[in-house]
């Protein structure tokens, strides 16, 4: 595909395949944020990854941010975790029985995750966050739990109250189809408001379970933690008897070599994982403090089961990306993030755009305002208008990024000095046409 040329020139193919998709599949997609809806475009059908580089149907190319919202830290097609996969294919894909990576697997996991004495592995974020929040259920015998504002844990019943990514993206109260009956168990407050968190316990702490939080929120856009806010949650938690669950879908192998968590010190009792430690492919975890885990089937009483949990091609594909990722990773991804960061505030400063940058790592999130981004209502504030023109632009000049300005960036370890500039200078045309 040398022929390829960054941005969207053409969009023929896949306006078609879109239309089609629609006769068949609810908005055309299979999870809503990828229809483009919020930025009223029609989505780039991808056809081949390679790297930091995306190719779509009508021949054009893009240097991706999106990373299959999360997972790629390595790239797309990484070579080391193709071949792996290919190899493990042939011997078959599933065998309903245990097999030796899932030991491999489960070592790795909790030799590099702090909270992890022991893990479970399910096959996405939101089984993960689902079944920890069983697990606090069950292993206190409470039945409230603790959520923050614009976080997203995935579409479990309990979880999809006030939340973040698609769900704010596009919009939508709190889903229909979400018994009251359960939604009543849900307390929610803003991110990086202890005080908040505080007064609910006072109120109901005898009766709280969990709370769950992402240690560095990235569904209502990046929100790093405010000093103190971390150990104040593992503080009152303690108290109460209630467990502290991170999840770390996002963040996990994300932000550290030892996760969110090895970032900032804090020993959470559960922690959730998925995307990075899929490699790509569908996997998810939970995992924590042996006491508490040993309470799930069939060690104890509580019930958790996954036909396809633990399959050897998705422990293959996420064992390589894991053992693959060094230290050294970490400091080449920090060098690209940072340079990316850094040219997107001087564009933004030299032509006179509000434009406020969080990032962690190689998380990484402008919002269009002037205004410090702590929690959900002030993530709000953001120009919305200006960032569905900024986006359309960006994808004309080849540069692909999350359809929402409650999502950040990804780079990847695949990203060269080089594609950032060039990235640079498109987000400084791109905020020259705003
Ligand atoms: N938790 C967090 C923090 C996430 O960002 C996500 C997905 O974006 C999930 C849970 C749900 O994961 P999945 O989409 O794999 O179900």
């Amino acid at each position: 595909r040398n022929e390829a040329v960054f941005g969207r020139k053409d969009d023929t193919r896949s306006r078609a395949a879109f239309e089609e998709a629609k006769r068949f599949i609810p908005g055309g997609v299979n999870s809503p944020v990828r229809a483009f809806k919020s930025v009223g475009l029609t989505p780039a059908y991808m056809e081949r990854g390679e790297g930091p580089i995306v190719y779509d149907i009508d021949g054009n190319k893009y240097i991706d941010y999106i990373g299959s919202w999360g997972p790629l830290i390595l790239g797309h097609a990484h070579p080391e975790v193709v071949e792996a996969i290919k190899r493990v294919a042939e011997k078959g894909t599933s065998f309903g029985a245990p097999t030796l990576i899932e030991t491999e697997m489960a070592k790795l996991v909790c030799e590099r995750v702090p909270s992890c004495d022991i893990v479970r592995m399910v096959n996405s974020g939101t089984e993960a966050t689902m079944s920890a929040l069983r697990l606090a259920r069950g292993y206190t015998g409470r039945s409230k739990i603790l959520k923050f504002e614009g976080s997203y844990h995935g579409h479990a019943d309990s979880l999809l109250i006030k939340a973040g990514s698609g769900v704010a993206t596009l919009g939508l109260p709190d889903s229909p189809g979400v018994p009251e009956t359960v939604a009543a168990h849900t307390i929610t407050v803003p991110y990086n408001d202890l005080e908040s968190v505080e007064l609910a316990f006072e109120k109901f702490g005898e009766q709280i379970a969990c709370i769950i939080v992402e240690p560095i929120a990235g569904n209502m856009g990046v929100v790093p933690p405010l000093p103190g806010f971390l150990q104040g949650l593992r503080d009152v938690t303690t108290q109460y008897g209630s467990l502290l669950i991170f999840d770390e879908v996002m963040t996990g192998f994300r932000v550290h070599y030892n996760c969110a968590q090895g970032l900032y010190d804090i020993t959470p009792d559960l922690t959730c994982l998925g995307k990075v430690i899929g490699g790509g492919l569908p996997v998810g975890a939970y995992g924590g403090r042996r006491d508490i885990m040993e309470r799930m089937a069939p060690a104890g009483p509580i019930y958790q089961a996954g036909t396809l949990s633990g399959n050897p091609l998705a422990m293959t594909a996420g064992y390589t990306t894991l053992s693959l990722l060094t230290p050294e990773t970490y400091e080449l991804l920090e060098r690209l993030s940072v340079r990316l960061q850094a040219g997107f505030e001087d564009n933004a400063r030299e032509l006179g755009i509000p434009v406020t940058i969080n990032r962690v790592g190689s998380m990484v999130c402008p919002f269009f305002s002037e205004t410090h981004v702590i929690n959900f209502d002030t993530a709000q504030l953001s120009d919305l208008g200006r960032f569905r023109a900024y986006f359309g632009s960006m994808l004309q000049l080849g540069v692909s990024i999350a359809p929402s300005q409650y999502e950040g960036m990804f780079v990847s370890a695949a990203h060269t000095p080089e594609l950032i500039d060039r990235t640079i200078e498109a987000n400084r045309e791109a905020l020259r046409r705003l």
